[in-house]
């Protein structure tokens, strides 16, 4: 099981003065189950590219083959591919426009065909697991703080219980606990067999949670690779003005003076045995 893109282009107002060829022959191929991280600067074409993961943008050209089916093949189930893979929009407001909290997270799984009871179970939980307080399941979504307006947008797609879970920059706008809650609830439900695809500017998240990244510039995929691969390539990180990880930005100035430490390691405790055992050699 699998996302598949072959030569994807995606030209916003083509043929117009705005034209921008924001993606560009886009090859990739997500297997299920893995938690990718999706990493480049902004206007590199990142909220296009999962745009088109649940069908959502079509693209210009090229194919997009979900589980092996061409998902712009006449007559494919497009509903279907919408409640199994689910997006996040980058902006919550996006995403949100019941009237109250507890309407808006119901209305994935009813339009899924749940009935008003399960529907109403399934949002409950979704609004524990996002850590969202009782006492705004009553209030518009549009009186929310920015955070808790993107645990409600969460909370929303995390309802329809979706096999891959996608998520544009999903910890903006949350406090550094709050960020760190919401990760940990994303690796719990990896860790249930689910594919997580997050786009994130943070790459000490991106070294901690996710085993493999794409790295989009201008348009294009610039590499796919485990995270300890990319994150060895500091020179062309530094070329794109992406920060290493703390934790790999430590051990490069360690290395460079002196020391001969592997800069794949993420963990501190790690570490610090690792630095430990070099100055009693
Ligand atoms: P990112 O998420 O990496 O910041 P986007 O996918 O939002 O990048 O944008 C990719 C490119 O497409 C940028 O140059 C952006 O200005 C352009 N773009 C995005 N949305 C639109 C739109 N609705 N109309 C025209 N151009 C757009
Ligand atoms: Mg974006």
């Amino acid at each position: 099981m699998s996302i598949k893109l072959e030569h994807i282009n995606y030209i916003y107002s083509a043929g117009t003065a705005y034209e921008k060829h924001a993606l560009k022959d886009i090859n990739l191929e997500i297997p299920h189950g893995q938690f990718v991280g999706i990493i480049g600067h902004t206007g590199s074409g990142k909220s296009t590219l999962i745009q088109h993961l649940n069908g959502l943008v079509k693209a210009t050209s090229g194919e997009l083959l979900y589980n092996g089916e061409n998902i712009y093949k006449p007559g494919y189930k497009m509903r279907e591919l919408r409640s199994q893979v689910g997006l996040v929009f980058q902006y919550p407001e996006h995403q949100l426009f019941e009237v109250d909290v507890l309407s808006d997270v119901c209305f994935g799984p009813k339009n899924q065909g749940c009935s008003a009871e399960e529907s109403k179970a399934r949002a409950l939980e979704a609004l524990k697991l996002v850590g969202l307080k009782e006492k705004y399941y009553d209030c518009s979504p549009f009186d929310l703080s920015g955070g808790q307006k993107r645990r409600v947008a969460i909370a929303g797609i995390l309802a329809m219980d979706p096999e891959i879970l996608i998520l544009d920059e999903p910890t903006a706008g949350l406090d550094p606990q709050g960020a760190k809650e919401m990760l940990n609830l994303f690796r719990k439900i990896n860790q249930q067999g689910k594919t997580v695809i997050i786009v994130s500017h943070d790459m000490n998240q991106v070294l901690e949670y996710c085993d493999e990244v794409i790295v989009m510039n201008k348009g294009k995929v610039e590499r796919h690779e485990q995270v300890d691969e990319l994150f060895k390539e500091t020179e062309y990180l530094n070329s794109l003005s992406i920060d290493l990880p703390i934790i790999t930005s430590f051990i490069q100035q360690l290395n460079n003076n002196g020391f001969n430490i592997d800069t794949s390691i993420k963990d501190i405790n790690e570490l610090v045995k690792v630095i430990g055992g070099q100055i009693n050699e």
